[in-house]
């Protein structure tokens, strides 16, 4: 093999450990939180310029401009190309992250990369513009000679170790109770919300620990090829990223490295073995077309990937002896009702109104919701009854009025919050994490598990196994009591609607919520099935539990649900019990005429 060969395929290893790094970052992002980041090149391109600068002798006036010139002694260029990927993202996240809808973010981070580029390629006193920077001294320059063989080997080693670390953290999180939060929150982003999950915070870490793998990745691309140039980080890298993972298996850390391997560094590098022809520029287009089409034809034949996400199937019994089982049994509402006594309300709407342009969908609407008690919401198709308990529940903002839990104003409060106060909505159209397990969708409800954050999760196992054990357990009781045990590790989204409704109240529950708000829980369930969750929501209200429940079946309503509200036209009409509704001439014309 000839130097030159040897050299290439030393190349080919460090491409490899940037792109599969890169990739990974990008998995966590994209594949596991959902978010989609069309800048991620930018972070990649941050951590390089830092890495650089911090490791180059100082500018003094030599033939190119750069800031700092801090001339670092190994490691600290490629952790300072990390942080600078991280501390980027932070601005970047809070301005898109928190004020924009999921596919403005995808767009505008697309416009952010390409004015970064513009904005760099111009820049000329600043970033030394299009010529980018050159004689970026490779790592451990002086200490050892970086001329030979042994020091390619050196660099791919410590490419490697990288790569190890930042595949270890990543498979942490992915199979961590955090992980799977992050996959509910892809799933369903106002579901997750209404659980309790803080969507600002896990976009913002995912968006920060993406950016410092991203950094690294950056900078140690950087040390080995010596140059950095603007035209290098265009946004159609970030394509390429995009489509190694849908190739290798979104959500699969292994499968992001695969992908790796094959788009960026096979699929790229392996057109430069191609005898050139056509006219020129040829093949690079040719590669856009292919690489266009290998994303179209996965999405068409293989959407989930060559090394698919896996499925989390939990073992029959995973304490091995019986520990789960020897928990106390579940209680839900198992928090109590607190300070509030029985006869003074946990929830309670004062002149609470929200409209949508002109229409008052909820207008001036006050009633309170007590312990132990399970409050019926009646009204013609329409009425305001799911906008009401969306506003309950926070998912949607009033537009006027008040609302209290336990006495306290949770008006302004959002959705997440309101949740890990213990007030739960369900919705009244599915809502099931369709790319979890049933078992995954009652888990990841869990309050307060250590497992359910970024720090948790890169503890390891160890960290909140016992935790994870109990919660199966009782995740298994319930199953067991609307018998869906069978369905455990069942994907959500593969059952029928009356078991996605099921699946959407054991998980409400898994939360040991106060309130609890139901939105036509019994809608498209199996008949048989109806008198069982009749009698459970009867358990739940002698625990204490204060239930406020959309209903439409009128005998379901006359059997559990005192005192009743009727609503119409976003007003309330009506309240008192169900008998003596019945006997009210207005109420009945109104309900039947909608
Ligand atoms: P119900 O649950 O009682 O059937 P809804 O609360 O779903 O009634 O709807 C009340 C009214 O508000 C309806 O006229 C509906 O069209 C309107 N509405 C509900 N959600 C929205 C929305 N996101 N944007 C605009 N109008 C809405
Ligand atoms: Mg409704």
């Amino acid at each position: 093999m000839t130097a030159s060969e040897l050299y290439y395929l030393f190349t080919l290893a460090v491409y490899a450990g940037v792109d599969g790094m890169a990739c990974i970052g990008l998995n966590l992002q994209f594949g596991v939180a959902g978010l989609v980041n069309f800048g991620f090149i930018i972070f990649q391109a941050a951590g390089a310029y830092a890495a650089a600068v911090l490791s180059m002798p100082p500018a003094n006036g030599g033939f190119q401009q750069y800031v700092l010139g801090l001339q670092l002694p190994f490691p600290l260029p490629w952790l300072g190309g990390a942080a600078a990927g991280g501390l980027l993202a932070v601005p970047i996240g809070l301005i898109v992250l928190r004020r924009l809808r999921t596919d403005y973010q995808a767009i505008s981070l697309l416009v952010l990369s390409v004015i970064a580029n513009l904005v760099i390629t111009n820049a000329r006193p600043f970033l030394n513009g299009a010529a980018g920077l050159s004689l970026v001294p490779p790592p451990l320059t002086g200490l050892v000679d970086t001329a030979t063989v042994g020091y390619q080997w050196l660099y791919i080693v410590l490419t490697a170790f990288c790569l190890a670390i930042v595949l270890i953290a990543a498979n942490r999180i992915v199979y961590s109770p955090y992980g799977r939060t992050l996959r509910a929150m892809r799933e369903r982003e106002p579901a997750a919300a209404a659980l309790g999950k803080n969507l600002v915070r896990l976009k913002m870490e995912m968006f920060v620990l993406g950016g410092v793998i991203a950094g690294l990745s950056g900078a140690i691309l950087v040390g080995f090829i010596g140059v950095w140039a603007p035209a290098t980080w265009l946004y159609p890298e970030t394509i390429v990223l995009f489509a190694a993972l849908i190739v290798g298996g979104r959500g699969n850390n292994l499968g992001a490295l695969l992908g790796a391997l094959l788009v960026p560094v096979g699929f790229e590098e392996a057109t430069r073995f191609i005898p050139e022809f056509g006219p020129p520029g040829f093949i690079p287009a040719m590669q856009w077309v292919a690489i266009g089409l290998l994303i179209i034809g996965f999405l068409w034949f293989r959407p989930r990937g060559l090394l698919p996400e896996p499925r989390r199937v939990f073992a029959e019994d995973p304490a091995g002896g019986g520990a789960a089982r020897a928990e106390e049994t579940p209680r839900p509402g198992a928090r109590g009702i607190g300070s509030a006594g029985p006869s003074t309300p946990l929830l309670r709407a004062d002149r609470v109104a929200r409209r949508f342009e002109g229409l008052r969908a909820v207008d001036d609407v006050s009633l309170d919701v007590f312990p132990g008690r399970i409050t019926g919401l009646i009204g013609p198709n329409g009425a305001g009854k799911s906008t009401l308990l969306a506003v309950l529940a926070g998912t949607l903002p009033v537009s006027a009025g008040r609302i209290l839990m336990d006495g306290q104003e949770v008006t302004r409060l959002p959705a997440y919050r309101r949740a890990r106060r213990g007030l739960v909505r369900t919705f009244q159209l599915s809502s099931e994490f369709a790319q979890l397990t049933v078992l995954e969708n009652l888990l990841v409800a869990a309050p307060a598990h250590p497992g359910d954050s970024l720090l948790g999760a890169l503890r390891g196992t160890p960290y909140w196994w016992a935790d994870e054990l109990r919660l199966v357990g009782r995740a298994r009781e319930l199953l067991a009591r609307f018998r869906m045990s069978a369905a455990e590790s069942e994907y959500a989204g593969n059952l029928s609607g009356g078991q996605k409704r099921l699946v959407e109240i054991m998980r409400a529950l898994m939360l040991m919520p106060r309130v609890l708000l139901l939105d036509e829980p019994m809608a498209g369930v199996h008949p048989s099935i109806v008198g069982e969750i009749a009698s459970f929501l009867e358990t739940l209200r002698e625990n204490g539990l204060a239930i406020l429940m959309v209903e439409h079946e009128l005998s379901m309503v006359e059997r559990l649900c005192d005192p009743v509200i009727v609503m119409a036209q976003g007003q309330v009409i009506g309240r008192g019990s169900m008998s003596a509704l019945r006997r009210q001439r207005t109420i009945v014309e109104a309900y039947l005429a909608g």
